[in-house]
């Protein structure tokens, strides 16, 4: 890519806020760089419960951030009606015994009215307003709650495809202008005089070049990774509650609404219709360790399933596929427990740590992240002298405008009906343009992953055009090797269709197919026991001995940074 000698801004961190935060730099006509170190979406971005909500539980603590939470996810609705999908959520309220009955009964009462008072933000994002279940209605709704139920509240959020919603961003900043470098990793700043920031040093990790980027400002978007980012190249200290979550990844929607739980020490978790499966989530813990390292362990899967089979009792006869794991960037606050840290955010400017140019944000959520590089970048306006109001919240994000009905292009592209919706869903009103790869060549009607379900085409429209370097760059794309059998199927086959698109050698080739089936098989030992164990390994010793393929290909295809020849 032809880089410009100097850019107005530089950020880093291709999550929802540093691409987020490109999109609107760009549309107000800044010449904009984004650099990410791996993937787009690889930090909190992509281990979150997609949830573009107003946050119900904040209203506690901090009704702020619910109230701005609540404009933001309508404003985020309009701009990408394609990507948001309603989750009702509901909140069942258990019998009780002896004493504990008549509690319940008054519970029941409470909670309404807990949820009445969110139904006045709730509106602000198109949300229904709450309803009162009976315990029959309950089990006709959600027939695998415990039995015992004197009723159930509930409530509607939102619910979205973070990759897909970082992509459009992305995709968006790009065609304002805005260069966006993924794989390359942010090692140093450059620094003029009175320590200004001019800059920075990035070496892409695929082809092991390293380059200068001149820039006026410079954004920290690295999330959980600022503080550690912030002290080695800035000799500044940003302070965060970083929180680790995680969440159990369920084969099939195993319920119909998000249905509430309580965990042993009063922390709310949920599990909830997700894509074609369902996640169980979260936990929230204090975390010190490498965000680049976050697993989940058996203790936590352990605390989430006790949760929740209060209220779904089937739960552990479910298959989990994986195990997901992220690190939240919350603010600092002590002597808080990390359930009632506020979930807001703050733009810092680093000149009075004698870090002129440099930014950096701290906090933040998904929901808000449109309102968050709003703030963002009027203060890197402010900085460059530039007046030029946001528009954000006004343009749809690519995609967002009026998509054909599925019926129509599954006759004029001769695809089902369920192919083509998830292809709208993904690409909305750009869906046309990727089924027309299918008249370029036929075989790209066929599915590769049948679980999601994708075929050739898109593969090969997110590979063009969709900032993918690597194979396991498509999963986050397209869901390919997402759905039930975690790519048990369609790896290779997808590797195939990358290394024709890429042209790469059959050696090259494989170790992106290794590649992705590390990336999958990453997160599930910790959420396996027992035959299912012994099945994965059966599946793993397919591929890496029938595949052939050794030791060392799997350390490179780890993604140890390793040039690729
Ligand atoms: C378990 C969990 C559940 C959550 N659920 C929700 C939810 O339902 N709704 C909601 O609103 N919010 C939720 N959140 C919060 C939300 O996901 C985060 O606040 C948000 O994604 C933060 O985005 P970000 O862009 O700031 O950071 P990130 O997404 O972490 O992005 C930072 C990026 O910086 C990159 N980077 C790091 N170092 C470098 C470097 N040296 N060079 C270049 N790039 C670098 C990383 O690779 C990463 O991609 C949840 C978070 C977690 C962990």
């Amino acid at each position: 890519m032809q880089l410009h000698q100097e850019y107005d801004v530089a950020i880093i961190g291709g999550g929802v806020n540093g691409t987020g935060i490109a999109r609107d730099c760009a549309m107000r006509g800044l010449k904009t760089i984004l650099i990410e170190k791996k993937d787009l979406a690889s930090g909190a971005s992509g281990a979150n419960s997609g949830m573009i909500h107003g946050g119900i539980r904040y209203l506690q603590h901090d009704a702020n951030t619910t109230r701005l939470s609540c404009i933001d996810s309508g404003y985020i609705q309009k701009i990408a009606p394609h990507l948001l999908f309603r989750v009702p959520f509901m909140f069942p309220i258990p019998g009780g015994v002896g004493a504990g009955r008549v509690k319940q009964r008054l519970l029941l009462p409470a909670v309404e009215a807990y949820f009445a008072a969110y139904d006045k933000y709730s509106a602000l994002k198109n949300g229904m307003p709450h309803t009162r279940l009976s315990a029959g209605e309950a089990y006709t709704l959600e027939p695998r709650l415990a039995r015992g139920m004197i009723g159930a509240v509930t409530t509607d959020e939102w619910g979205t495809d973070p990759f897909r919603l970082c992509v459009a961003n992305a995709i968006s900043a790009r065609e304002h202008g805005a260069d966006i470098l993924v794989h390359t990793e942010v090692r140093g700043l450059m620094t003029g005089e009175h320590g200004r920031c001019e800059g920075l040093k990035v070496r892409d990790a695929l082809t092991g070049e390293c380059r200068e980027i001149r820039a006026r400002v410079t954004f920290c978007a690295v999330g959980p990774w600022t503080p550690r980012m912030m002290r080695r190249f800035g000799d500044v200290e940003v302070k965060l509650r970083p929180g680790k979550g995680i969440h159990l990844v369920y084969d099939r929607r195993v319920v119909n609404h998000a249905v509430i739980a309580y965990a042993v020490d009063g922390r709310q978790v949920f599990i909830m219709p997700h894509e074609n499966g369902a996640i169980l989530g979260t936990t929230d813990d204090d975390y010190y360790g490498d965000p680049d390292e976050v697993k989940g362990t058996r203790d936590e899967v352990e605390y989430l399933l006790q949760a929740v089979e209060q209220v779904i009792p089937s739960i552990r006869q479910h298959r989990v596929t994986r195990v997901m794991a992220g690190v939240r960037p919350t603010l600092h606050e002590y002597g808080k427990n990390e359930d009632a840290l506020s979930r807001s955010h703050r733009i810092l400017d680093h000149a009075g740590d004698g870090r002129p140019g440099l930014l950096s944000v701290a906090g933040g959520k998904l929901a808000s992240y449109r309102e968050l590089s709003q703030e963002a970048a009027d203060e890197i306006c402010r900085q460059l002298g530039v007046e030029r109001a946001c528009r954000t919240h006004l343009e749809k994000l690519p995609g967002g405008d009026d998509a054909p009905p599925p019926s129509e292009l599954g006759r004029e592209f001769h695809l089902p009906a369920n192919v083509v919706e998830r292809v709208i869903y993904r690409h909305g009103s750009r869906a046309r343009d990727v089924l027309a790869l299918t008249r370029e060549d036929k075989r790209n009607r066929a599915l590769v992953c049948e679980c999601e379900p994708v075929t050739e085409g898109e593969l090969r429209y997110s590979i063009r055009h969709e900032f993918v370097r690597r194979l396991t760059d498509v999963r986050k794309r397209t869901r390919c090797a997402m759905g039930s059998c975690q790519g048990c199927n369609c790896i290779a086959r997808a590797g195939q269709i990358f290394a024709e698109e890429r042209g790469l050698r059959p050696e090259e080739s494989r170790i992106e197919i290794i590649g992705l089936l590390q990336e999958r098989w990453k997160g599930k030992s910790v959420a396996l026991g027992g035959p299912q164990l012994a099945v994965e390994e059966i599946n793993q010793a397919i591929h890496f001995g029938l595949g052939g393929m050794n030791p060392g290909e799997r350390a490179r295809a780890a993604g140890s940074g390793e040039p690729r020849t």
